[in-house]
């Protein structure tokens, strides 16, 4: 019974004035109409010098690539102060991003605390923040060809923090115990596994939330449900990084291909991703140091 009120609940603004257990007090509104405050204000946060990054990047010059096939994962390693740049060479493709440094890949990409600082779609200027208790960026968006789409007008955005990654044990509770493999979280393990020298099982606890690459994902706005729509991105299009320690990038051609319809099979068109890295010149970050990490003293108190 619980049950069916709590979906009832997610039906609509109405129902859920209606359907719920508990009648609304006399100053709902009033509490409703309370302003909101940001959690996070960031004018204390420190900030890129992406006039120095930009700087950098215009002496740079290209130094490898390797290609993400459909429905599979591939890491490849950036040292500091090198770009690499993720793209879709073919056609709209989403990509499921895991970053880790390369000294210790426990210490990895942070999506939770880079959506509560940047917000729920990262573009130019925002960072990947790593895991506590190190919480330094890993690396820097620098440039971004979609970063004119915004927020669309049901609240869509591009490149989210807010998906997880797909994975196989969301699908078979979802399909009654369908066995699919090549759902990111499946491939990010494989490709890390080989990466690492390590076993499926010890490197699938490694694997983490993504940052969702080309995605166009958002929370409805009568449910609060979480959807994608299909992507913007076409191809040429590119997100651009710049390392900001020697990195491990672990990159999944998602399932979804475009994201517009489905993902978890092998039902939707998809395409290879791009992966290029660019070295600056010589003398071009001279004025640049890498990231510490955090500066709290980890004994939480007395
Ligand atoms: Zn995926």
């Amino acid at each position: 019974m619980k049950q069916q009120k709590a979906r009832k609940h997610r039906l609509s603004t109405k129902d859920q004035m209606t359907e719920t257990d508990t009648q609304p007090p006399a100053d709902a509104a009033a509490r409703r109409a309370v302003q909101p405050v940001i959690c996070y204000p960031t004018q204390t946060l420190p900030q890129p010098d992406l006039v120095l990054y930009k700087g950098a990047r215009a002496t740079a010059t290209k130094v490898g690539e390797t290609v993400v096939p459909p429905r599979q994962a591939q890491c490849f390693d950036v040292s500091a102060g090198q770009f690499f740049r993720i793209s879709c060479p073919e056609g709209s493709q989403v990509g499921d991003f895991n970053l880790h440094s390369a000294h210790d890949p426990a210490e990895h990409f942070f999506s939770g605390k880079s959506r509560a600082l940047h917000g729920a779609h990262l573009s130019t200027g925002d960072r990947l923040w790593s895991r506590l208790p190190a919480l330094r960026p890993l690396a820097t968006i620098v440039a971004d060809t979609l970063d004119w789409y915004g927020i669309d007008a049901f609240g869509g955005g591009v490149h989210d923090v807010i998906g997880t990654r797909c994975d196989p044990y969301t699908h078979a509770l979802l399909s009654g115990g369908d066995q699919y493999h090549h759902c990111c979280h499946s491939n990010l393990t494989r490709s890390l596994a080989e990466r690492l020298g390590l076993s499926r099982a010890a490197a699938e606890p490694l694997v983490h939330d993504v940052l969702n690459v080309f995605m166009c994902t958002g929370f409805t706005r009568d449910t609060g449900q979480y959807f994608m729509k299909a992507s913007p991105a076409r191809q040429g299009d590119y997100l651009e990084f710049f390392a900001e320690v020697d990195v491990i990038g672990n990159l999944s051609a998602c399932p979804g291909g475009d994201c517009g319809a489905i993902h978890s099979s092998d039902v939707a068109q998809c395409h290879p991703l791009l992966v290029e890295f660019f070295a600056p010149a010589p003398g071009s970050l001279d004025s640049w140091q890498p990231p510490a990490v955090n500066a709290y003293d980890g004994s939480h108190g007395p």
